[in-house]
């Protein structure tokens, strides 16, 4: 029976600064069956950040090769850098019955949808665009350039929220994990639907282009 237990497939978006990582890292510690789907990213390392452990830092040359190759489940350009998801981590992870959780922008969360509908969309609101220039300053890693550009990005996120199973809103971080934390038990529940569309899915993206 044990077997059988598979995963689920969770998209987390919502715009930079919205508190995705901080939500995500406290719901973590209480879901030992959750994991993070390491992102691979043509973006320049930030300070602290870890290669193989924030992301997978790679050159667009390796990118596009991925891409090529069928390995990535999907992939969007965002503020003039790539991401994508690798395929391989994602199946191996759901294979043994964990769920694997996405943090993936608005492009690459349609990918999924559409691949994947019965995957789990939940979108991380922040209570004003205010707010949300205010985090990413705070957060001291992007120069002002940057912050806005995110910001006007962030913008034709949120318009998309609308897509997503669930919409959070993170003006308390501790209401947020908890709110989280009770949507994935849920989607838990009824996983096992899941199982055959998870299979098709991902296998067949092996096949492209080959
Ligand atoms: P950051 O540069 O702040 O780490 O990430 C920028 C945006 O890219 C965030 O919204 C983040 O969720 C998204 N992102 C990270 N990894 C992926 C990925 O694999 N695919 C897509 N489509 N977006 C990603």
């Amino acid at each position: 029976m044990n077997k059988l237990k598979k995963g689920c497939l969770i998209i987390f978006s919502g715009p930079s600064g919205a508190g995705k990582d901080t939500i995500l890292s406290k719901v973590m510690a209480k879901k030992d069956n959750l994991k993070l789907s390491i992102s691979h990213t043509t973006r320049v390392p930030r300070e602290n950040e870890v290669n193989g452990k924030s992301y997978y830092f790679v050159s667009e040359k390796e990118f596009m090769e991925m891409v090529k190759n069928g390995e990535m489940l999907e992939y969007a350009k965002y503020c003039g850098n790539y991401y994508g998801t690798s395929v391989v981590k994602v199946k191996d992870e759901l294979e043994k019955g964990n769920d694997v959780i996405l943090e993936i922008e608005v492009q690459g969360a349609e990918q999924v949808m559409k691949k994947i509908p019965e995957a789990l969309s939940i979108f991380v609101l922040p209570p004003s665009l205010d707010e949300l220039k205010i985090r990413l300053k705070n957060r001291g890693t992007d120069s002002d350039e940057v912050i806005n550009r995110r910001v006007k990005e962030a913008e034709n996120e949120i318009a998309l929220a609308h897509n997503y199973d669930y919409v959070i809103i993170n003006d308390d971080i501790e209401k947020s994990v908890e709110q989280e934390f009770k949507i994935i038990e849920l989607q838990e529940m009824k996983s096992q639907k899941m199982k055959h569309i998870i299979d098709e899915v991902l296998n067949s993206e092996k096949n492209i282009n080959r």
